[in-house]
């Protein structure tokens, strides 16, 4: 006996009414993707849950991906009898024997199918009695068992799982629409855009950049991040902006202390642009109340207002602590804090105002013309398509 399948269980999205059976095919649709280097991997469909077949690919591999994967609470490896007494006994012992460092389990049967004749409690007894009886140094913990062995029979098959490994949560990235996130080479946006997919979120990214203030290293930089971004859902296009002349034309005719309030406005009015083009909803930061003067109430307030598409701050009540630590979960820290340059702490004002207003920056932004220069980044614009495959393309290379 072996284990064949994986059982994935999606506890929220249960609750989803209307929408529940697109953020299910969604779910599953996400899964074939993440799955595509196993060929022989099918992901089928029952009430209430998923099931991988692994068709003879090895487990652990799959596991790891899975967890990857946004609309998962919990999975578990399966093995798949026939809805028959002395079947599932066979394989409850065979999977209770299979464990390591285990004194102690429980069954919990649940008996989907009506038609099977035994029911739940009655099987458990019926189980537990079995299993206690064919081996030795095992005992039954009802409150706090090494191993919740459990057994569902349903309709088609009955599915005997063993421990639980937990999911991401969330949602299917894809079923809550597409946003742009607005990605800076920094720890924070990185995180906005995971968190977002978290939602159901699917995620563009535009990054502003400076040549020749900010080299090649820096770009790359921001794509090896948003390809780290791929890994838990799409591929994802990031729009590379050429902003150095709107920058200095900051630099040079607008108040030192409002060019930075400045230079986020004109952020958003091109990434409003570029949201229209591409028919995307909402824009995501990695802003967060109180970090750095750009971030108090009032600069958010002075920076809004140029836009009223919704922006998605899915950090805005969090702790830099708790940042940092997602942002080593999802292995984006270690480029976060390579030392390169980014479009902002280049041209970073000596004092920021930090309590801006929005009567002050309109009357300082009437004096200039910006809006040939806005046209001119938003033409320059370069699309760069990550697809998530570069970890593979890295070994293949390796290769030769
Ligand atoms: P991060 O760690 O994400 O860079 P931060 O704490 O440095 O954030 P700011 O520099 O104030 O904060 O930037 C606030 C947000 O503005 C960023 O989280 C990001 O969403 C956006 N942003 C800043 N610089 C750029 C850039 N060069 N390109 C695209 N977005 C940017
Ligand atoms: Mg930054």
């Amino acid at each position: 006996m072996q284990y064949d399948h994986i059982l994935i269980r999606y506890g929220e999205m249960a609750l989803k009414g209307k929408n529940r059976k697109s953020f299910i095919i969604q779910l599953q649709n996400n899964l074939k993707r993440q799955l595509r280097d196993f060929p022989k991997t099918t992901v089928k469909r029952t009430q209430g849950r998923m099931f991988i077949l692994l068709n003879g690919h090895d487990p652990d591999a799959i596991i790891k991906k899975c967890q990857n994967v946004f609309g998962i609470q919990s999975l578990s490896l399966a093995v798949k009898v026939q809805n028959d007494e002395e079947q599932i006994k066979a394989a409850a012992l065979w999977a209770l024997q299979n464990e390591r460092d285990i004194r102690t389990f429980k069954v919990s049967v649940k008996r989907i199918d009506k038609d099977f004749p035994i029911r739940s409690q009655q099987m458990n007894r019926i189980l537990g009695a079995y299993l206690l009886s064919h081996t030795s140094g095992f005992s039954v913990d009802v409150h706090e068992p090494d191993l919740e062995l459990s057994v569902e029979i349903r309709k088609e098959a009955t599915y005997i799982t063993s421990s639980v490994v937990q999911g991401l949560g969330g949602l299917p990235v894809g079923s809550s629409g597409k946003t742009l996130l607005l990605l800076s080479g920094g720890i924070d946006s990185p995180v906005a855009g995971f968190l977002a997919m978290k939602r159901g979120v699917q995620v563009e990214a535009i990054h502003f950049h400076s040549p020749p203030f900010t080299s090649d290293r820096a770009k790359q930089k921001v794509l090896d991040l948003a390809e780290k971004l791929t890994h838990y859902g799409n591929k994802i296009k990031v729009h590379v902006v050429p902003f150095t002349n709107v920058q200095q034309h900051i630099f040079r005719e607008m108040p030192e202390n409002y060019a930075m309030t400045i230079m986020r406005r004109m952020m958003l009015r091109i990434s409003e642009y570029v949201c229209r083009n591409e028919s995307i909803l909402s824009m995501t930061t990695g802003e967060s109340l109180g970090q750095v003067a750009s971030q108090t109430m009032e600069s958010m307030n002075a920076i809004n207002e140029v836009t009223n598409y919704p922006i998605l701050r899915p950090l805005v009540a969090m702790d830099k602590d708790d940042i940092i630590k997602i942002s080593k979960t999802i292995d984006t820290y270690d480029i976060s804090i390579r030392p390169y340059e980014d479009c902002c702490t280049i041209f970073v004002p000596k004092s920021p105002k930090t309590r801006p207003s929005r009567e002050k920056v309109n009357q300082f932004e009437s004096q200039a013309n910006f809006s040939d220069l806005i046209e001119e980044a938003v033409n320059g614009i370069e699309v760069v398509t990550l697809t998530g495959k570069a970890d593979m393309e890295e070994a293949f290379n390796d290769l030769f």
